[in-house]
């Protein structure tokens, strides 16, 4: 519940290997994106059924969706798109996006196997989003907030020069209109491609924070599957209130990373939201159908 936790970032970045994605780590989040929502399906006929990830049990994909892609089985939370995510939280059409048009630019002019740019255009197509971002102004439960999304299903959620702008923006807004900020996390961390442009989002968005932070802002974090890299070192861990969804990777680096540098065996399931609830990182674990009354309760209790 501290707003001036600005240290468990850069501490966190003091402690642990640089904030820069690997390139292992950026193909597995490739990887990652394009099974979003789609990884249930294989070898079952399309649409129909749902195969969960967390108890391998098929399932009615009706029957998930209408329990807000949770199996209702063994409760795990599967991934879910930024749109969903957005229907999921505001009350019923009162999304009113902004910067939808914000698109990334290629000012490195990077290529690895493929250039960066190529990259973009092939994801922007496949999911018809200009970015892994988006944000607006909606409500929740009758209270009118400032709701950012991020979005795994694009470039795993990965933070460039586009996201952090867009968060930047969001903040600002909610700080112009004395609204409750909300910013669900859900990245593999940050855009490789966009090297040090990237790194820089995490210093400009926690500036950004700070000052909402001293002009008395609430913003509410939810931490979902997975939440990693430089958003955890940054805007996410900086919540007044941090949420994490049940059994979500929440960590900077990767368990082999850690291990390596630490040259220490690690505790089973040390990054997931119940290990760092009791760490102390993570305020409270909430299950996606009570986020909604929980944000509206924290709203009520900030009393904005
Ligand atoms: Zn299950």
């Amino acid at each position: 519940m501290n707003a001036s936790s600005q240290t468990s970032g850069p501490s966190a970045a003091e402690s642990a290997p640089p904030p820069v994605a690997t390139a292992a780590d950026l193909s597995a989040e490739a990887n990652a994106s394009a099974s979003v929502e789609t990884e249930t399906k294989k070898g079952v006929p399309e649409g129909l059924w749902i195969k969960c990830p967390g108890c391998a049990e098929m399932e009615f994909k009706k029957r998930v969706e209408q329990n807000l892609m949770v199996c209702p089985r063994c409760q795990h939370h599967m991934r879910v798109s930024a749109a969903r995510r957005i229907e999921q939280l505001l009350d019923p059409g009162s999304f009113d996006r902004f910067n939808a048009d914000m698109a990334p630019a290629d000012p490195l002019g990077f290529i690895d196997t493929k250039p960066y740019l190529d990259r973009i255009r092939d994801t922007q197509k496949k999911t018809g989003e200009n970015d892994a971002m988006q944000t607006g102004y909606g409500f929740v439960k009758g209270r009118r907030v400032v709701l950012a999304c991020m979005d795994f299903t694009f470039f795993g959620g990965s933070m460039g020069s586009v996201v952090g702008e867009k968060i930047t923006q969001a903040i600002e807004r909610a700080m112009e209109k004395n609204l409750p900020l909300i910013i669900v996390s859900c990245s593999g961390g940050a855009r490789m491609q966009e090297s040090g442009y990237s790194l820089m989002q995490m210093a400009k968005t926690s500036a950004a924070l700070a000052r909402f932070h001293e002009a008395g802002g609430l913003y509410i974090s939810v931490l979902a599957d997975p939440t990693t890299g430089g958003v955890t070192a940054s805007f996410a861990m900086l919540g007044d209130v941090i949420f994490a969804e049940p059994k979500a990777l929440i960590g900077f680096a990767g368990p082999r990373v850690i291990a390596q540098t630490i040259r220490q065996e690690l505790p089973d399931g040390f990054q997931t939201s119940e290990f760092l609830l009791e760490s102390g990182f993570v305020d409270r674990i909430v299950h996606r159908k009570d986020l909604r009354s929980e944000i509206s309760r924290v709203i009520d209790y900030a009393n904005k």
